[in-house]
């Protein structure tokens, strides 16, 4: 866990409370007046929202969403808003409309646009942010994984006439699209746009949570490599768990760096972090 201050503009209401203390150092009760701001798309930020409801019952919570996806898994009882903000200048405008004092940034750990913007946008407003990343998934023995650095290098290590299962994403296949030698095996939540290659197969659902499905996915269609991203957590891991069991070489892309400030493991870490 590690913990840093945004800097507070001078002259702003953040800048008056520093000179009294920290943001981090006000007492639970005044903590538990202002509204939260969580930034999600992940089952994390769901986890994370059911938690400070129940911390602070009274406390208003609003959980965002990009609108990726059309039939999004949702946390009982939120208050959702969905699309984009305008980038940092739209999410600080946003943040003073909805006198937002904490944003909580609890997006996938891929999504490096969104947490860049968030830390601006919590600088520009003078307001403490905290980020929630899932630590990263590491090798174990029977592991045997290629770390790459992005979607271009994991397309090059794969050999000709590979059969891969890309567990990635759909706005995420372009490079491979461009392998005529290769025939792979996408799995995404939502049909992609435009439609994949011929020789390719679709197969639409959700990852599942249970590595015995996920090997029995990978050995009825002949996969010979796994190729995914280093998201972390318990809910995407069945497939790294599979690929060991079948022993298959597994094209794992690593994350990108974490955003400066304050980075919490855990949701009960980030909720005793708030006070
Ligand atoms: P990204 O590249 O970091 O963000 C691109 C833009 O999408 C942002 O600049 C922002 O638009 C908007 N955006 C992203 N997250 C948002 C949120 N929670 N609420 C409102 N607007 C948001 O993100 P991405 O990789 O496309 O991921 C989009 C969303 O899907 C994220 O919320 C993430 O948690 C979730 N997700 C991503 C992945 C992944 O693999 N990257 C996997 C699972 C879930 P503006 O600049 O207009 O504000």
């Amino acid at each position: 866990m590690r913990e840093s201050e945004a800097a507070a503009p001078p002259g702003s209401d953040a800048d008056a409370e520093a000179a009294e203390g920290a943001p981090h150092d006000r007492p639970a009760a005044d903590a538990a007046a202002a509204t939260i701001l969580v930034l999600g798309g992940t089952a994390e930020a769901n986890a994370l929202v059911a938690a400070l409801r129940q911390r602070w019952p009274e406390r208003r919570i609003i959980l965002s969403l990009a609108g990726r996806t059309r039939t999004p898994e949702l946390p009982d009882d939120a208050e959702i808003r969905i699309g984009g903000f305008g980038g940092a200048e739209g999410l600080a405008a946003f943040l003073a409309a909805e006198c937002v004092s904490l944003v909580l940034d609890a997006t996938h750990p891929f999504a490096t646009g969104m947490a860049r913007n968030a830390a601006r946008a919590a600088d520009l407003a003078g307001i403490r942010r905290l980020k929630l990343l899932r630590p990263a998934w590491t090798p174990v023995a029977g592991d045997r994984w290629t770390t790459v650095t992005c979607l271009a290098e994991a397309c090059r290590a794969l050999r000709a006439g590979a059969r891969p299962f890309l567990a990635l994403g759909r706005q995420h296949l372009s490079p491979f699209t461009r392998r005529s030698d290769i025939r792979p095996l996408a799995r995404m939540i939502e049909p992609p746009e435009p439609v994949l290659p011929s020789g390719w197969t679709l197969v639409l659902s959700r990852p599942s949570t249970n590595s015995r499905a996920e090997a029995e996915l990978m050995r009825e269609h002949g996969i010979t490599h796994l190729v995914t991203r280093n998201a972390g957590g318990a809910a995407s891991y069945a497939k790294v768990e599979a690929a060991r069991e079948l022993g298959l070489p597994v094209i794992m892309i690593a994350r990108p760096p974490a955003p400066e400030g304050a980075v919490f493991e855990t949701v009960e870490d980030v909720v005793g972090a708030i006070g």
